[in-house]
């Protein structure tokens, strides 16, 4: 590893200005001009999405009763998981008290909602309690269905046993155990994909190419199997990102099968079992083809299923039509506003957009959401964007990460073009390892970047 030097410093500095200016808030007398909107505004979910929007739109409406929802206390840095995975955080590095971040003169409601009813703007907490609303915001994030899994669940995730999945918390510590494990011992490691939307779809591929490392600085490269199985047809959603990712696994010898969706484990036999799609044409028709596959393991890292609250649904909230029908939050993909009720927007990774399922996104979306709201309530149509960015810092070595970021279009989209798009460098390591959970904890949290 080397140390940032002078010059990446300095355009470091520049960068990080020019990027906190570029999320600049209404002046003060747009925030005069709001002072007579007293709407009562629940946000449902204080996660990243929750809470920076919370903050936002506290100090633009001042007199707005805005509360928010949620019984859990503790907010995980989720981005940090991945570096407790690879031994760079510990488990206090990424646990903070939601009580430090909810913005005074926003109403916590410690309870969760178990039911919505949007034709009467009301909702109804764990305790039965219900509770009306004039506009509200969805924010509850995924929930992890490890158990689609035939033989799988979220025991065998934390438990005491040879599989792990950097999603959950617990595990991430395993995670990096099992490494080290590998790295010491050899053996072979596989990495599952979902085909279905993931969020920071690039973090089981961080746990891989970091185990690759691992192993190399240990001299045992030579006794360890890397190999990605991922349910979907390409490695990387935006194409550019595909070619660098499959660049890099052919130089480090990572093995990588497509349209392997891993469907059973076999923990008596260390067998993962995955369903091999194959798509041929037969008479101008579109076909598939499909045959099981098993491979045995001595470590395999899981990314779960994840889905929306089924209490969406239920309320006529979700996409309607398509492979996510029944799913996410049917919203308006730039407006974020629901598409069947306008006093409804979402945030997040529970948005039924084609990409953006990360902390990145939400930077991009909660001005959005909170300008659209303003608006809505004021009787206008929504006037913002959200583009569609979506960015993972991709790390790929101990010392090397390359910062993914695109939009709709799927080409880069760098917040920081002085860095290089598809780069593997030192800067973009220290970026993520020193700069990102403060960048978060302190600026998104308040709704100041
Ligand atoms: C391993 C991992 C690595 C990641 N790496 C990166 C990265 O490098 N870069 C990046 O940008 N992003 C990354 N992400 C993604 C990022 O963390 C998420 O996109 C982001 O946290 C999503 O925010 P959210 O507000 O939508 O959901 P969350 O932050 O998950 O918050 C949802 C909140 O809703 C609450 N809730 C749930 N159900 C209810 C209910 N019924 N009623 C009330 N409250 C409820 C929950 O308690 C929670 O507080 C990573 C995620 C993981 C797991």
């Amino acid at each position: 590893m080397s140390n940032l030097n002078r010059r990446d410093a300095l355009k470091l500095f520049a960068a990080t200005t020019v990027s906190i200016a570029a999320t600049s808030q209404l002046s003060a007398k747009d925030i005069e001009n709001n002072k007579d909107i007293k709407s009562k505004i629940l946000i449902v979910g204080a996660g990243l999405g929750g809470i920076s929007l919370a903050a936002r739109l506290r100090s633009e409406l001042p007199n707005a009763s805005i509360s928010i929802a949620d019984k859990d206390e503790t907010f995980y840095y989720q981005p940090g998981f991945t570096l407790i995975a690879t031994g760079i955080y510990t488990s206090g590095d990424v646990a903070f008290n939601k009580a430090d971040y909810i913005p005074d003169g926003v109403q916590w409601i410690k309870h969760n909602v178990i039911s919505l009813s949007p034709t009467t703007n009301s909702v109804t907490f764990e305790n039965n309690e219900n509770y009306t609303y004039d506009y509200l915001v969805l924010a509850t994030g995924v929930e992890y269905d490890f158990e689609a899994i035939d033989g799988l669940s979220l025991d065998d995730i934390v438990g005491d046993t040879n599989i792990s999945s950097v999603y959950v918390m617990s595990s991430a510590v395993k995670t990096n155990d099992l490494m080290q494990k590998l790295a010491d011992n050899g053996g072979k490691a596989l990495f599952c994909e979902q085909k279905t939307a993931m969020k920071c779809s690039g973090a089981n591929k961080k746990i891989m190419m970091l185990s690759e490392d691992r192993a190399r600085l240990a001299n045992n490269r030579d006794k360890v199997s890397i190999n990605l199985y991922s349910g979907t047809s390409t490695t990387f959603s935006a194409p550019v990102y595909a070619k660098v990712m499959e660049q890099i696994f052919e130089q480090r010898d990572i093995n990588y099968n497509l349209n392997h969706q891993i469907v059973a484990v076999d923990k008596a036999r260390n067998t993962a079992i995955f369903e091999h799609s194959m798509k041929y044409k037969e008479d101008g028709q579109n076909k598939v083809a499909t045959e099981q596959v098993e491979v045995k393991y001595d470590w395999l890292h899981v990314v779960p299923k994840q889905k929306a609250s089924a209490m969406y649904k239920e309320a006529g909230l979700s996409v309607e039509t398509g492979d996510t029908a029944g799913n996410w939050i049917s919203v308006t993909k730039e407006t974020l506003q629901s598409n069947k009720f306008k006093n409804i927007f979402a945030i997040g990774d529970i948005c039924g957009v084609p990409m953006g399922k990360t902390g990145a996104s939400i930077r991009k979306m909660y001005p959005v959401v909170a300008r659209n709201l303003i608006d809505i309530i004021k009787g206008l149509e929504p006037s913002a964007k959200y583009d569609g960015y979506t960015a993972c810092p991709l790390i790929t070595k101990y010392g090397k990460a390359i910062m993914v970021e695109f939009n709709w279009s799927g080409k880069p989209a760098p917040a920081m073009p002085c860095f290089g798009a598809t780069r593997e460098s030192y800067i973009n390591w220290f970026i993520k390892t020193k700069m990102f959970r403060s960048m978060i904890m302190q600026g998104m949290l308040r709704g100041l970047v």
